[in-house]
C-alpha cells in the first residue's frame, strides 16, 4: 500500500518535533554536489556540509551506487552475526591508522561513550579501581549522552541532567601547565579534540598535543582523541593526529565517515582492546552492513592523494575570499582552523550577530554554520568546486553587507 503523503512545511516543525533545535526558515529537499534546493526551488551553495558530514558533497555518484547496491543485498544482521562490509571497513581503517581494533557505532556520541567506557575499563582491569579520573577541556564538545556531555566542557549542555558521572576534571584548552596541575596516577585518560569544532574552530598547538602524549605516558593514562569532526580528511590528512607526530591510544570518528549516512567508529590498539570480552559493550546497529558499505566507499575516495591534497588548496581559496571581505568590511578578528574546518572570528562589536549573519546568508543563498558565540564556521565538501566557493563567498559577502551595514 502506498504511504499517504501529507503536506509539510517549516511551520510543521514547531508542532511535531521536540523543540531542541532552531532550524533555518527553509526546508532543503534536494542536493547535488555543493548545491542544495529548498521546497520553493530556491538554490543554495552549501558551506555547512551537514556540519562536516557530507565530505563528498550531496549524492556523490559512488556513494549512491553503493547505497543502491548494498540496499538490494543486505541491510542488517545485528552483531549476533558479522558481515563483509564491516570487516572490510575495519581492515581499511586499521591499514590507514595507528589502530589494530575497531568498534562500530552510529553517532559521534556513541563512539565517544565507547571510548570513555573503554578508558575507564582498561584502567580498572590493568591498574586499579580508583584510577578513574578523566581530564577534559573547557569548550570541548563530545556529544549528548550523559557521559559525553559531562566530559564536554560546556556546563550549559549538562546542567539540569544530573547527577552527572563523577571524577571528570576540566581545564583550559592548549594549556599544558593546567593539565600538569591536575594529572596524577588516578588519571585514566585525557580526552581532547585536535581541533575544537563546536567550541570555536580552535586547533590544538603541536606542543600541547605532544605534551599531553608525554603526560599520559608518564601517568599510564590513555590519550583519547575525539576526531568526530576533525577526522576523515577534514584537516587535509585522513586524521588530524597525523599533523602532530603523536599516536593516540583511542580515536573516535563519525561525522564524515559515512558521507551523510549515520555511522561512527572507535579505533584502538590490541593491548587496550584486550581487556574487552563479549557482552561488556555493544550496540544493535553497530557495524550495520548498509552503513559500513557506504563508509567503505567514502574511505576509499577520501583516503587518496587527490582528495586529501585538494583540501589545502581549497582552504586557501576560502581564506583569500574571507580576507578580501575583511579588507572591505573589517568584520573579522582573524581566520583560524585547519584544512576545510574554517572559523572566521567576528570582531567583538559583531559577536552577537552570528545568528543574524547565518540567517542573512541563507536569504542570499548560502548555507553556513556558527561555532561558539562569535565564530562563523565553514565545513564544506572536501571536493567543493572553485566555482561554488566563488559564488558562495559572493553571496556571503552580500549577506554581511546587508545585515551589518545596510
Ligand atoms: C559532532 C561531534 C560529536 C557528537 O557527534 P554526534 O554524531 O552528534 O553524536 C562529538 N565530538 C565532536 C568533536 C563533534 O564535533
Amino acid at each position: 500500500m502506498a504511504t499517504d503523503k501529507i503536506a509539510v512545511t517549516r511551520e510543521t516543525f514547531d508542532n511535531v518535533i521536540l523543540p531542541v533545535y532552531a532550524p533555518a526558515q527553509f526546508v532543503p529537499v534536494k542536493g547535488q554536489g555543493s548545491r542544495v534546493w529548498d521546497q520553493q526551488g530556491k538554490e543554495y551553495v552549501d558551506f555547512s556540509g551537514g556540519i562536516a558530514v557530507t565530505a563528498l558533497g550531496h549524492c556523490h555518484p559512488a556513494l549512491v551506487e553503493t547505497l543502491k547496491k548494498q540496499g538490494e543485498t543486505l541491510w542488517h544482521t545485528s552483531n549476533v552475526f558479522t558481515n563483509e562490509p564491516a570487516l572490510r571497513l575495519a581492515s581499511k581503517l586499521i591499514a590507514a591508522t595507528f589502530a589494530d581494533r575497531v568498534f562500530f557505532a552510529n553517532s559521534g556520541a556513541e563512539a565517544n561513550e565507547a571510548a570513555f567506557k573503554l578508558a575507564r575499563y582498561y584502567a580498572f582491569k590493568k591498574h586499579h579501581a580508583y584510577k578513574t579520573k578523566i581530564i577534559a577541556f573547557h569548550n570541548a564538545f563530545h556529544g549528548r549522552t550523559l557521559f559525553t556531555v559531562s566530559v564536554g566542557g560546556q556546563p550549559k549542555y549538562s546542567d539540569g541532567f544530573g547527577p552527572k558521572p563523577a571524577d571528570i576534571v576540566h581545564v583550559p584548552f592548549n594549556d599544558l601547565e593546567a593539565v600538569k596541575a591536575v594529572i596524577d596516577d588516578h588519571t585514566c585518560a585525557i580526552v581532547v579534540e585536535p581541533i575544537q569544532g563546536e567550541g570555536g574552530v580552535m586547533p590544538a598547538t603541536p606542543e600541547f598535543i605532544q605534551g599531553l602524549r608525554a603526560l599520559c605516558d608518564e601517568h599510564q593514562a590513555l590519550l583519547v582523541l575525539d576526531e568526530v569532526q576533525s577526522g576523515m580528511g577534514r584537516s587535509g590528512k585522513l586524521f588530524a593526529y597525523e599533523h602532530y607526530g603523536v599516536k593516540p591510544d583511542i580515536l573516535t570518528t563519525a561525522k564524515a565517515l559515512g558521507g551523510g549516512f549515520p555511522v561512527s567508529a572507535m579505533l584502538t590498539t590490541n593491548e587496550i582492546a584486550s581487556v574487552m570480552a563479549p557482552g561488556v559493550h555493544g550496540t544493535t546497529y553497530g557495524g550495520n552492513p548498509l552503513a559500513c558499505a557506504i563508509a567503505e566507499t567514502a574511505v576509499d575516495i577520501i583516503n587518496t592523494p587527490e582528495v586529501l591534497n585538494g583540501v589545502e588548496a581549497r582552504r586557501e581559496e576560502f581564506v583569500a575570499a574571507l580576507n578580501e571581505i575583511d579588507s572591505k568590511l573589517h568584520v573579522f578578528n582573524g581566520i583560524r582552523g585547519k584544512g576545510l574546518l574554517i572559523g572566521a572570528v567576528l570582531k567583538p562589536e559583531y559577536a552577537s550577530r552570528a545568528r543574524d549573519i547565518l540567517n542573512a546568508a541563507a536569504a542570499e543563498g548560502v548555507m553556513i554554520l556558527t561555532a561558539s558565540t562569535d565564530v562563523i564556521r565553514f565545513a564544506p565538501s572536501l571536493v567543493i568546486e572553485s566555482a561554488d566557493i566563488k559564488e558562495g563567498m559572493a553571496r556571503f559577502a552580500r549577506a554581511i553587507e546587508k545585515v551589518l551595514f545596510a
